[in-house]
């Protein structure tokens, strides 16, 4: 307990790694927290068939690139082998199977608190990301379905499904790729808010990246763009989603805003029985365990100035999307964030020394 790290990282997944390639570099006393046994954060977690939106060397974190893949998008396996491999690389100090429960000031050092006691550190990066945060509507009648529900950060294969009538709730990319296999085993209706939008077969997430990037680039000089062509939230057509829709099944049943014990009530008023349930719905940000330090909002957002927070100094929020840092919630966005994160900290420690 009385060891005190300059900068305690909790989570272990890509963020947190990138931050680690950053501390490292700077020689930096850093220790790097994560509940999970195992290397891979979220990707652990998504189903067996997700692949990456973007090819291997738009994929990789600082310092080393990700192996190429013989498929023309990484399998969620190879990113998974990437994070592992890259922790030993660069024999980044990160210790597994420990949560961190809440974080408390303790004079100008922070008081960590996991389950296995307590850790000391002059300043804190929370990279917890969003899966533990799943999102659901909470709609009239929920409680009372009986049936099958789980939300997509859950769902690992359609082998659950089979023969099961099921409704997929959410029109992103994990709306339509859980239709497109799920459709093969069982009968599926897909509830979506606005019409499903494809992105035309050859913009993926690579191109998308770059669209964006060249956006927040004008945004911040102050300079037109022209952001009309593509809408970079509509579905990128992965091979699964492109062979799904020449089955005809990616056609949205509408929207329903009731459940009851066997199914849901569409707009219309009419009844319809559904086995299963799979909310493709999103999720918030998984940071409640900052809240005895610092306002969170009920999506999990703190107040902050990029990575930084505005309201403990000391603090900063790594990887949760563009309100930490633009596209920060990539592999290759994170990037950026974390290299500017470390250089805020070894600012912040040589003022505070
Ligand atoms: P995570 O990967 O979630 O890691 C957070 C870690 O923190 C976890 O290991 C967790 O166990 C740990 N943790 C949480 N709470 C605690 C605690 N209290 N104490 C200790 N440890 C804790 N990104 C891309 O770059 N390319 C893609 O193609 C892509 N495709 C995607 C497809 C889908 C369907 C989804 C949902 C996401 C996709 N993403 C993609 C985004 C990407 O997977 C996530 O944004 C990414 O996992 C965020 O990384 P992270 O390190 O911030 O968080």
């Amino acid at each position: 307990m009385d060891e005190i790290f300059d900068v305690i990282v909790i989570g272990g997944g890509q963020s947190a790694l990138a931050c680690g390639y950053y501390l490292r570099r700077a020689k930096l006393k850093y220790l790097i927290l994560d509940k999970q046994d195992f290397p891979g954060g979220a990707w652990l977690h998504s189903w067996d068939s997700l692949t990456l939106f973007s090819p291997a060397d738009y994929s990789s974190l600082p310092g080393w690139l990700m192996p190429k893949s013989e498929h023309r998008f990484p399998f969620r396996q190879e990113a998974i082998d990437y994070l592992r491999k890259y922790e030993e690389h660069y024999q980044l100090n990160v210790r597994r199977g420990v949560e961190v429960v809440e974080i408390k000031k303790d004079g100008i050092v922070f008081k960590v608190l996991t389950h296995q006691g307590a850790l000391k550190a002059k300043t804190v990066i929370s990279a917890t990301g969003t899966w533990g945060n799943p999102a659901i509507p909470k709609l009239a009648g929920i409680e009372d379905f009986k049936g099958l529900q789980i939300h997509s950060g859950k769902y690992k294969n359609p082998k659950d499904f089979t023969g099961r009538k099921t409704l997929v709730v959410g029109e992103g990319n994990s709306g339509a790729q859980i239709v497109a296999e799920v459709s093969k085993v069982t009968a599926v209706k897909w509830s979506t808010k606005k019409e499903p939008e494809f992105l035309p077969d050859e913009v993926d997430g690579y191109y998308l990246f770059n669209v964006a990037s060249a956006r927040y680039k004008a945004e911040k000089e102050g300079k037109p763009f022209d952001a009309s062509q593509y809408n970079l939230g509509n579905i990128v057509m992965v091979p699964s989603v492109k062979e799904a829709q020449s089955r005809g099944v990616l056609v949205s049943s509408g929207t329903f805003d009731k459940l009851y014990d066997k199914g849901v009530i569409w707009h219309s008023g009419d009844k319809e029985e559904f086995d299963a349930i799979i909310w493709c719905t999103g999720f918030g940000y998984d940071t409640s365990y900052l809240k005895s330090l610092i306002d969170i909002d009920e999506k999990g957002v703190a107040k902050t100035s990029e990575s930084k927070s505005l309201e403990m100094p000391g603090l900063w929020l790594v990887g949760y999307g563009n309100w930490t840092g633009y596209a920060s919630a990539t592999i290759i966005g994170v990037n950026k964030t974390a290299k500017q994160t470390i250089l805020e900290i070894e600012e912040f420690l040589k003022n505070s020394n």
